[in-house]
């Protein structure tokens, strides 16, 4: 019998790490985004048994540096990619420093049931035990797959499978820097072989309701994190409104806490139509409603389980589709 030809994955760069260079001697100082596309694959020749694999080059960007633009571009590449017949998935290289609210930002917008992995890398390509080609390997691995379809958007690294709602950074420098939270891994990859757990918990891709990459347009509505700590006041939440924000997300003390300053400007703010969504900076946990704060009194909308920077990209999104406290909460409660 004729071996059936490998699966077709467009892998999209967007640089990071992964295409680093170390600048010098000193391990530690590099260019990210310095390796072109080709020079990734070239370096890890197993990718040949694994997929036919054709490249593009989105952006070559740090991570730090992702924008609204680069994430419209990216998400019209990978629909485009993702409509093709064809094509069997997508794997994107990213930086690792936003990767989780790219990830995010795809499983929310894409239309599609084929695998999207994103994948990055700690150490940069030059570096003693270079991080990125066992993860680009498992990546292409997961994408090639037929099992991790309709898994929404995954994250590879460190031989784990991540769901692009659960997953965060945790850590400046170490290769087990991504966690996931209380719902856990979408599975284990062991030098290519995959170990799938349940599937995710919330919303995702194909069945999302918000603008596909093809209708989405940019600017998004404008959101701003605020940082809660001891001693905060109202001035910060009040200039954010003053400069345009539709939206605030409050990475607050504890379950979403904040002084009765900025309460008090929050509670403001939401009377003149900001949305005002209540995440935690303790980096883990689920925010409910009107535990400490008078959510239905003051108009404000608890972030359940998003970490800030995630609970901001959905407000973004979600502004698009509705105003309404009541509709925002529920989306919340929903993706
Ligand atoms: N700051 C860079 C980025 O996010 C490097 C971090 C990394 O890729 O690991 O692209």
């Amino acid at each position: 019998m004729p071996t059936p030809p490998l699966p077709r994955i467009r892998l999209l760069a967007t640089g990071g790490t992964i295409a680093g260079v170390q600048t010098g001697d000193d391990a530690r100082g590099y260019r990210a985004a310095a390796l072109s596309t080709e020079d990734l694959v070239a370096a890890v020749p197993q990718l040949t048994t694994l997929a036919q694999l054709e490249v593009e080059r989105v952006a070559a960007i740090g991570s730090q540096d992702m924008d609204e633009a680069t994430w419209l571009k990216l998400a019209a590449r990978a629909q485009a990619a993702l409509d093709t017949p064809e094509i069997a998935g997508v794997v994107i290289t990213h930086g690792t420093d936003t990767m989780e609210e790219t990830a995010y930002f795809l499983n929310l917008v894409l239309r599609t049931e084929k695998p999207v992995v994103l994948v990055g890398a700690m150490r940069p390509a030059t570096a003693l035990s270079a991080d990125g080609p066992i993860n680009l390997y498992n990546a292409i691995a997961v994408a090639a797959h037929a099992a991790t379809r309709s898994r929404g958007v995954l994250v590879v690294a460190n031989d784990e499978i991540h769901f692009a709602r659960e997953i965060t950074k945790t850590d400046t420098t170490q290769v087990g820097t991504f966690r996931s939270g209380h719902h856990g891994l979408a599975g284990l990859v062991n030098a290519g072989r995959l170990h799938l757990y349940g599937p995710p918990v919330r919303r995702h891709t194909h069945a999302s309701e918000f603008a596909p990459p093809a209708v989405l347009v940019a600017p998004l509505p404008r959101v701003d994190i605020l940082y809660a700590h001891a001693g905060l006041g109202r001035d910060l939440f009040d200039a954010a409104v003053r400069a345009g924000a539709r939206g605030l997300v409050i990475a607050g003390v504890g379950d979403g806490n904040l002084s009765a300053a900025a309460l008090a400007a929050c509670a403001a703010a939401a009377r003149a139509g900001v949305a005002i969504v209540r995440s935690s900076r303790t980096g883990g946990g689920i925010i409910e409603r009107n535990i400490e704060i008078d959510d239905d009194g003051l108009g404000l909308i608890a972030a359940d389980e998003l970490n800030p920077q995630k609970a901001r990209v959905l407000l973004q999104l979600a502004l698009t589709r509705a105003r309404d406290v009541r509709a925002l909460q529920e989306i919340f409660f929903t993706y």
